[in-house]
């Protein structure tokens, strides 16, 4: 029988009220394997009085206590991480090596690393007018967090939300992606295992357009906290100011590698295949968009094309799996259409382009083969629109000018990487870039304490570390006359 998921209210499973559900697909197979609850706005209202109602008495626990729940936490998910591995390859399509290496273990670091990091929170004194007075800063928690994230990476997205949120006392309600509900399904089980009070996080299943603008629009909600593409931000943002709610946006991207004649060129485009095609394509910070150096770019070109014409693609639960499905049908066709607008555009393919031949029981799968574009201008709309799946652009050229010129080209502004031995290069070029993350000769090495997010039109406001903790709380100046 098709399982059937529930949304966490209150510490318990709860039917939708409209008693409707949702198909969920497994990408791999392209069949209907569990149905997800189609929440309306009366569950979401449900979930934000649960949160509510404990926030008074969670806020008031000591950041100590807070910490022990969060480790707490993390210890459960660990306990459970082979489980939820799977569950998350089965629903997103990522190859299982890749839910078990990275995933899940990032999701446990989120909550070990803000159950540390709230410990070690401080306030500022300052004396002023020859200490005739004293300023000293107060930080409280905000409320209710309303906590929406996409379907790419779904228990870490989902968990670098909550873990931050509730360490500085706030109590949330989650609305994960509909395409990738199973993991944020245990996760409620799990919190109750780890002993975490009931209505500190609460989590609703349904549609954005619905459930997810239920929870944006809600006046009980202060707080939100957006992952996801930037015209569903928008949309956020514009339903968040009427009410000035405080608002993070971590949105889109189109990022770029620039590779100078001085890189190691054979590294660069082993890590830039990386980069390009991890988890299918499908994480905000692959590179998209690769500038290669006149000199090098027939050298860089075959490199990068034979690299990527030695990933697998298949069975995400096969070891060997380098690439596993796209996660949904509609996400293959939008990817599959920019492949077809590359060749009106003018690129070539250099590699890929179409689909691998699998055993029939894949044969209703979303699979793409890593696809390799060449020869495009940095202006064309398959080098300015994010496509979000396994498809790399690769243009050369002349000048360090025109590098910084060709990645700033676009409305996004998520993030970079440069490659080359110039040190004083690197330097000069990472600044010029308008991007919130620049990694030089490497790529997606994260750091949680320092500051993450987008510039222009990938985001708005900065998370990780104390910055994510001031996000989530309110600070106040009390100044006392002494
Ligand atoms: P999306 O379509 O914008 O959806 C993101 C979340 O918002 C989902 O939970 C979605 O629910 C919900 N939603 C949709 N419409 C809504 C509305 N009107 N009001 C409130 N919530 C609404 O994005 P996605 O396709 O899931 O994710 C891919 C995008 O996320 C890409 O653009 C990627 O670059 C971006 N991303 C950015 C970062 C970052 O850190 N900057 C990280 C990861 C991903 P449903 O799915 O149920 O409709």
């Amino acid at each position: 029988m098709t399982q059937k998921l529930a949304n966490y209210i209150g510490g318990h499973p709860h039917a939708p009220r409209n008693g409707k559900y949702l198909d969920n697909f497994e990408p791999a197979t392209g069949k209907v394997y569990s149905l997800i609850p189609d929440s309306g706005a009366e569950d979401i209202e449900l979930a934000v009085q649960a949160a509510k109602t404990i926030f008074p008495w969670w806020s008031a626990r000591t950041a100590g206590q807070r910490s022990e729940v969060l480790y707490s936490i993390a210890n459960k998910i660990e306990q459970y991480a082979s489980e939820l591995a799977y569950a998350e390859s089965k629903d997103q399509g990522k190859p299982l090596a890749l839910a078990r290496e990275l995933e899940i273990p990032r999701a446990i670091h989120n909550f070990r690393f803000f159950a540390s990091e709230i410990l070690h929170q401080t306030e500022q004194a300052v004396h002023a007018d020859a200490s005739e007075t004293l300023n000293y800063t107060h930080r409280s928690p905000l409320g209710v967090a309303g906590l929406i994230s996409p379907w790419n990476l779904p228990l870490y997205l989902l968990t670098w939300k909550i873990a931050p949120a509730i360490a500085a006392g706030n109590t949330v309600v989650c609305k994960p992606s509909e395409l990738t509900p199973m993991t944020a399904y245990m996760l409620g089980e799990i919190l109750n295992e780890a002993g975490v009070p009931h209505g500190v996080v609460n989590i609703v299943f349904g549609r954005g357009a619905t459930a997810g603008a239920a929870l944006t629009a809600n006046p009980e909600v202060p707080i939100l906290s957006f992952t996801g593409g930037t015209a569903t931000g928008r949309s956020v943002l514009t339903s968040a100011v009427p009410k000035f709610k405080k608002t993070s946006l971590e949105l889109g991207g189109k990022n770029a590698a620039v590779v100078f004649a001085d890189a190691d060129v054979a590294e660069a485009a082993i890590q830039l295949v990386r980069s390009g095609f991890q988890n299918q394509g499908e994480i905000c910070l692959c590179n998209s968009r690769i500038f290669v150096e006149e000199k090098v770019y027939p050298e860089f070109v075959e490199k990068f094309s034979r690299y990527a014409s030695l990933l697998r693609v298949g069975n995400p639960e096969d070891k060997e799996t380098n690439m596993g499905p796209l996660v949904s049908k509609e996400h293959k066709e939008k990817v599959q259409s920019y492949i077809e607008l590359a060749k009106k555009e003018g690129g070539k393919i250099a590699f890929g382009g179409d689909t691998p031949t699998l055993s029939d029981y894949f044969s209703g799968g979303y699979f793409l083969n890593p696809t390799v574009v060449t020869d495009l201008p940095h202006t064309a709309r398959c080098m300015q629109e994010e496509i979000f799946g396994p498809v790399v652009c690769i243009a050369p050229f002349k000048t360090e000018k025109e590098a910084i010129e060709f990645t700033n080209s676009t409305e996004y502004g998520l993030s970079a990487s440069l490659w080359t031995r110039d040190v004083s290069r690197a330097h000069r070029v990472a600044q010029a870039l308008q991007v919130g993350t620049v990694w030089v000769n490497c790529w997606m090495v994260r750091d949680l304490r320092v500051p993450f997010g987008g510039m222009k039109a990938s985001g708005l406001g900065r998370e990780g570390g104390r910055h994510s903790l001031e996000f989530y709380t309110e600070t106040k100046n009390i100044c006392v006359k002494l």
